[in-house]
């Protein structure tokens, strides 16, 4: 057992010292009939807990139960749900010391950016409460005399909510707080690598008087028990966030029956270079962007494109800062990266760096010889790369930055919209028509001007192309996803 643990608030300690794993069903924690999956931390290999491989027949029950609370959740008066939500956000706050450490011993981020999300999360939850004030509809003139004709917003019935492993606590927060706002009531498949920080959720859910079933979380294998959740008919709407191959296929499950989906899948971002006042602030912005998460963000920056005549001077700041992050443990102070979050994953993110290599681009940074046990990688900096090279072209979801270098604004949207996905972008330039001309250019749904890709926690948030399909979440779009809309005409004779 984990040294960690007596540093863990009640909820936490809970479940992590549990010997049955569990699933959240019907507002309980129930031992799973299905195998169980012993947890180890990445950054020492030391086990975490037992997390549960939930079988589809308890999928199944986890969809009665919230099909059972539908009718009550939905017929809650919105501010009265907003309301919980600021209850939720109490006890989270409360519990926000092990929440973020257990983020860090789940997927290895350092532990600065596990509390920055927790704080992320409370904002997002904050705004999502205050959208049950917010819920209205609208009244449309009528051509005939007498006849009122308005709109208004009902929830789309029971979700299935999908999250992957790199944001522990805003993935499921960013589906959890809007759908509950909207009335409608859930059922939670986290990534298998990080199922407790859900459970922890759900727990102080029904802390902060959430009727029982409108919030289940069932753990285990994707391809079995997320298969299975959206491939079940009584789930009217899935939001999915995940790589795009995975997205792809719930997207044609659930397509299927014509439920609606929200896909928020992986990214490729680039950021082009134009003009800097000061490069080392540039370079500043890049690395964070790149390196945030080990790199494992669906807006990292991945590619930097560079007028040819900064090329020389930003390829060195960013290799020079590169060569200096902390690496180690998330718990450590002052680490910077920490590990990736299983070895599967840091060989994939090595099989890149060969691949860069083979390729033919040049690696500008040194390599790293002292690591620490377990997946970690050295970051890279590859330079001279083309836009044909793998490394310009697939998520690598780890600390590697590839440079391209281009001629003017026209080539570098040109090279930016030359891959298959389109999250978000940015742009540094001294120029605001070269900002403006890649702003309206290139293919993203998000784009930045002269800083990195952070997003704020009330603005919508999503992607096109491979990135993503469907209303984009956080903010006022949400409710275009977790609401129907139902058009009343009243005859009267008022
Ligand atoms: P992933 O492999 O696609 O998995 C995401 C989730 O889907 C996991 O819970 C996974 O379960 C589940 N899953 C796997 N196969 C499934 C299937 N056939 N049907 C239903 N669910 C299934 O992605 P990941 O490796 O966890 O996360 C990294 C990816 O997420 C990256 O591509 C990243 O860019 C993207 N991402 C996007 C955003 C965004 O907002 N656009 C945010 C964060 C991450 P298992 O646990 O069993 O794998
Ligand atoms: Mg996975």
């Amino acid at each position: 057992m984990t040294q960690q643990l007596a540093r863990h608030g009640e909820a936490v300690k809970t479940l992590l010292e549990r010997d049955e794993a569990a699933n959240l069903i019907g507002g309980q924690l129930q031992a799973t009939a299905g195998g169980q999956d012993e947890r180890l931390e990445p950054a020492t290999g030391e086990r975490l807990g037992v997390a549960a491989n939930a079988t589809v027949e308890e999928v199944d029950d986890a969809v009665r139960a919230a099909a059972a609370a539908f009718p009550g959740w939905a017929a809650t008066p919105a501010p009265a749900r907003g309301a919980l939500l600021r209850r939720w956000a109490a006890a989270i706050d409360a519990n926000r010391a092990s929440l973020a450490l257990l983020m860090t011993q789940e997927m290895g981020k350092p532990l600065a950016e596990s509390q920055g999300e927790v704080d992320r999360a409370l904002a997002e939850i904050d705004y999502a409460a205050g959208e049950g004030t917010r819920l209205h509809g609208a009244t449309v003139p009528s051509g005939r005399p007498g006849f009122l004709v308005y709109t208004q917003r009902e929830p789309v019935g029971v979700v299935g909510a999908i999250t992957p492993w790199n944001f522990p606590l805003i993935a499921p927060v960013r589906k959890l707080a809007p759908a509950l706002v909207c009335g409608t009531t859930v059922v939670l498949k986290p990534a298998q690598e990080t199922p407790f920080v859900s459970l922890v959720l759900g727990m102080l859910l029904q802390e902060a008087g959430l009727p029982p079933g409108v919030v289940n979380v069932v753990c285990g294998d994707g391809s079995i028990v997320g298969r299975h959740l959206v491939s079940h008919p009584q789930v009217a709407a899935v939001s999915f966030t995940g790589s795009t191959a995975v997205g792809r296929q719930v997207g044609q499950a659930v397509g299927q029956r014509l439920g609606s989906v929200q896909l928020e899948l992986g990214g490729k971002n680039a950021a082009y270079v134009h003009s800097a006042g000061d490069l080392d602030t540039v370079a500043d912005e890049l690395v964070k962007a790149a390196i945030l998460a080990t790199g494992q963000r669906c807006t990292a920056v991945s590619r930097v494109i560079v007028e040819r005549s900064l090329a020389d001077d930003l390829v060195e700041r960013l290799a020079r800062r590169f060569d200096r992050l902390k690496i180690g443990q998330g718990t450590e102070p002052d680490v910077e990266l920490g590990p990736l979050v299983n070895t599967r994953h840091r060989d994939s993110v090595l099989g890149y760096v060969e691949t860069g290599e083979a390729e033919g681009a040049t690696v500008a940074t040194k390599q790293r010889t002292e690591l620490p046990q377990g997946p970690y990688v050295g970051p890279v900096v590859f330079d001279h790369v083309t836009p044909d090279m793998s490394i310009a072209r697939e998520e690598i979801f780890g600390p590697v930055l590839s440079v391209l270098r281009v001629e003017g604004v026209d080539e570098a949207i040109a090279t930016a919209n030359d891959c298959d996905y389109g999250l978000t972008s940015s742009v540094f330039s001294e120029d605001l028509d070269v900002a403006l001309r890649f702003v309206n250019g290139v293919q993203a749904g998000m784009v930045h001007v002269n800083h990195g890709t952070n997003s704020e926690p009330h603005v919508p948030f999503g992607g096109v192309e491979g990135s993503g399909a469907g209303p984009y979440s956080i903010g006022y779009t949400v409710k275009d996803f977790f609401t129907k809309l139902k058009v009343a005409y009243i005859k009267s004779r008022a």
